[in-house]
């Protein structure tokens, strides 16, 4: 099966989201209800006084555990750099919001945001106590003005950017939420009431301006529980000084790759542009604008279009830089990216965000870091034939060291940010549907709590998905109680079934929530089946990458590993920095027949104590390829593909007469070097 480039541009996600609330799912039969798929209407018809609900809610802080290949996954987390960096990391262990003298703008905020996800998603109790400390310390130097102890005492007369104010609070309701302490939720509320009066006084420009809807994700918690009206006042004032992205969409030609050393432009800017997809998503909970649910999906779908990656990210190198599979995509704005996708399919309920998080979560994100979790990259490449201090690197402005797996590579910011990625996908898995129910947002082993309808009822997911295709469902409910069950059915899981007990599988549609309403009573077993068939995607100057369910396969290369900047500060191991060189040809093209791949094949293996790892890949796959002599290292990197039929690159990186030969696969996700987008010799 072929699709045809670009893989998921505007008309195509547009089409596929119409044609998913269209054939909104149904129950099956006497089980469920035949009603649509709530997510369409929600919002007209959940109001809590002048903020919409969304069309599911995230479970509190702590209700959803890892298990499985996931705990396994956030206890390599914890156990490397985010359990360690306020340990010996000045930005963070010294940080001013700490009573230290480094750092004290957004770093010490970054990490809180992903150490308290993991320390209460893991229930990991010496980190959870270091982070009480912190917390402690910032509430209780908090000025009665209600500015943070970093900010300068003159802060109320000064300019300065307010950005990580609003990102420490977001950190901040994340703690109230995993523990409830009242004096956390009266510090963000009074913190609150002070950028209010900041903003009439100094109206938020730079990072603040560009990152103003960060500053609802606390504002709308806040108002969640204290109907104060006047926190909806202060949401409607940062969105009126933010940035319209919309109208800067439509104005500034964004569509153009950034050249090499080309201008650093704040509209431009990789993160930023992650961070801002959920602009739309949080303020339309304020007064449900259609133009904002339709430009949710819309700038997904230009980012796809103009700088779309195999990967389901978009390249940012660190502006927005083209559809090249050479070009960066920076590790904050993976992350960021799969927060506002989490946010998004929690606000409008659309399946297609939580087919996106999936396919970022396990290929893009654990590609960019080290299997061992101590290291990463600032800028991840789809084809990445080797990391080295590449001063000839191609980067839009980013440093020779960007995609080296390091401490600090390039920039600082990608070691303080990086750690909400895993926790905040898992605390994400399930959500509350707003009648009593649960929704699956996104699959990986877990077991989850909730209160339905009073009644204590406990759910468990286990499954080796994404690296196998069936998934066991269990609803435990201590008592007898009705309520939905809502299963995000993958766009790509055609023939996907699920079956209750010893039942008839019932199917499931493509690309719907399918509801399953029932009395749940006693213990009831579901199997899950998702099939997963091979999908060969075009791509940039006509390269093919090969997907099977949410999973991108890209080659493995044999690959050895040099330490490098010893002698910088902090880079004793396990937390140095090293180059990652090639010891196998990388150089090949796929053999085609037609519309296919030669001898595609997929083997399922045990999955490794180290599920995204060379070792550890739990499915592998085998292809029919040949080498091509005259595709090479270029200025650092793999070669430009060239075109068909253009001049834009050496055609002869396309001519072969070596001789056909299989070669290994693997998760994308599983690799450090890869190929992942191949020239197709026919
Ligand atoms: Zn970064």
């Amino acid at each position: 099966m072929v699709r045809s480039m670009p893989a998921f541009d505007r008309r195509t996600f547009l089409t596929s989201l119409a044609a998913g609330v269209a054939a909104a799912a149904v129950g099956p039969g006497a089980l469920s209800e035949s009603e649509p798929h709530r997510a369409s209407a929600a919002g007209q018809s959940t109001l809590s006084r002048d903020l919409a609900v969304p069309a599911y809610t995230p479970l509190p802080l702590g209700a959803v555990r890892p298990t499985g290949w996931l705990a396994r996954q956030l206890r390599l987390q914890a156990d490397g750099l985010t359990g360690h960096l306020d340990q010996f990391w000045p930005d963070v262990a010294d940080s001013q919001w700490f009573g230290g003298k480094a750092e004290g703008w957004e770093r010490a905020p970054y990490w809180l945001d992903g150490a308290i996800p993991l320390a209460w998603t893991l229930d990991d109790a010496p980190l959870k106590a270091r982070i009480a400390t912190y917390v402690n310390f910032i509430v209780d130097h908090q000025r009665a003005d209600g500015w943070y102890a970093p900010y300068p005492e003159d802060a109320v007369r000064k300019r300065y950017d307010m950005w990580a104010i609003l990102l420490a609070n977001k950190a901040l309701v994340q703690y109230h939420d995993a523990t409830g302490d009242a004096r956390v939720l009266a510090a963000v509320r009074k913190s609150l009431g002070a950028i209010a009066g900041g903003l009439d006084r100094t109206p938020l420009y730079n990072w603040g301006k560009f990152r103003w809807y960060e500053g609802l994700v606390s504002v709308f918690y806040v108002y969640e529980r204290t109907q104060d009206p006047g926190l909806l006042d202060l949401a409607r004032k940062l969105r009126a000084q933010g940035v319209d992205f919309e109208a800067l969409f439509a104005t500034d030609d964004l569509s153009v790759p950034t050249p090499r050393r080309g201008l650093w432009r704040w509209t431009k800017h990789g993160v930023n542009t992650a961070m801002a997809t959920k602009a739309s998503a949080l303020s339309w909970r304020l007064d449900q604008r259609a133009s904002d649910r339709a430009w949710s999906t819309a700038m997904i779908a230009f980012l796809d279009r103009y700088h779309g990656q195999a990967t389901g990210m978009f390249s940012a190198d660190e502006c927005l830089s083209g559809k090249s599979p050479l070009q960066g995509s920076e590790l904050c704005s993976v992350v960021e990216f799969m927060y506002s996708l989490e946010t998004l399919f929690s606000v409008f309920g659309d399946p297609l965000f939580g087919d996106r998080l999936e396919k970022i979560a396990f290929n893009a994100l654990p590609a960019t870091l080290a299997p061992d979790m101590w290291s990463h990259q600032y800028d991840q490449q789809v084809n990445q034939a080797q990391c080295t201090i590449n001063p000839d690197a191609r980067w839009s402005t980013n440093g020779p060291e960007s995609n080296l797996f390091g401490l600090e590579p390039n920039y600082g910011c990608c070691t303080s940010n990086l750690h909400q990625g895993w926790p905040k996908f898992a605390s994400h898995l399930w959500m509350r549907t707003p009648d009593a129910g649960v929704a699956l947002a996104a699959y990986a082993p877990s077991r989850a709590t909730f209160d339905s309808r009073g009644v204590a009822v406990t759910l468990s997911l286990d499954t080796d998905y994404p690296f196998r295709d069936t998934l066991a469902l269990t609803v435990a409910p201590e008592r007898p109680v009705h309520f939905p069950v809502v299963l995000r059915v993958p766009a790509w899981a055609t023939g996907a079934t699920v079956r209750i007990g010893t039942e008839a599988a019932i199917p499931m549609a493509p690309g719907t929530m399918h509801r399953l309403e029932r009395v749940w009573s006693g213990r009831v077993e579901m199997a899950i089946h998702f099939p997963m068939a091979p999908v060969i995607v075009e791509r940039y100057n006509g390269a093919v990458a090969i997907e099977r369910g949410p999973l991108v396969y890209a080659l493995e290369i044999g690959e050895s590993h040099t330490r490098v900047n010893a002698d910088k500060p902090h880079r004793e191991l396990p937390h140095g920095d090293f180059e990652v060189r090639p010891t196998t040809p990388w150089n090949y093209g796929l053999v085609s027949d037609g519309d296919g791949v030669t001898g595609l094949a997929f083997e399922e293996r045990p999955l490794g104590a180290r599920p995204f790892s060379p070792d550890g890949a739990g499915m592998v796959a085998t292809a029919r390829a040949r080498t091509i002599p005259s595709w090479q290292i270029d200025a650092g990197w793999a070669a430009e593909i060239a075109t068909p039929d253009s001049a834009s690159a050496d055609p002869s990186r396309r001519v072969t007469n070596e001789p056909e030969q299989t070669v290994a696969l693997l998760p994308y996700g599983c690799t450090n070097i890869r190929i992942t987008e191949f020239p197709r010799l026919t």
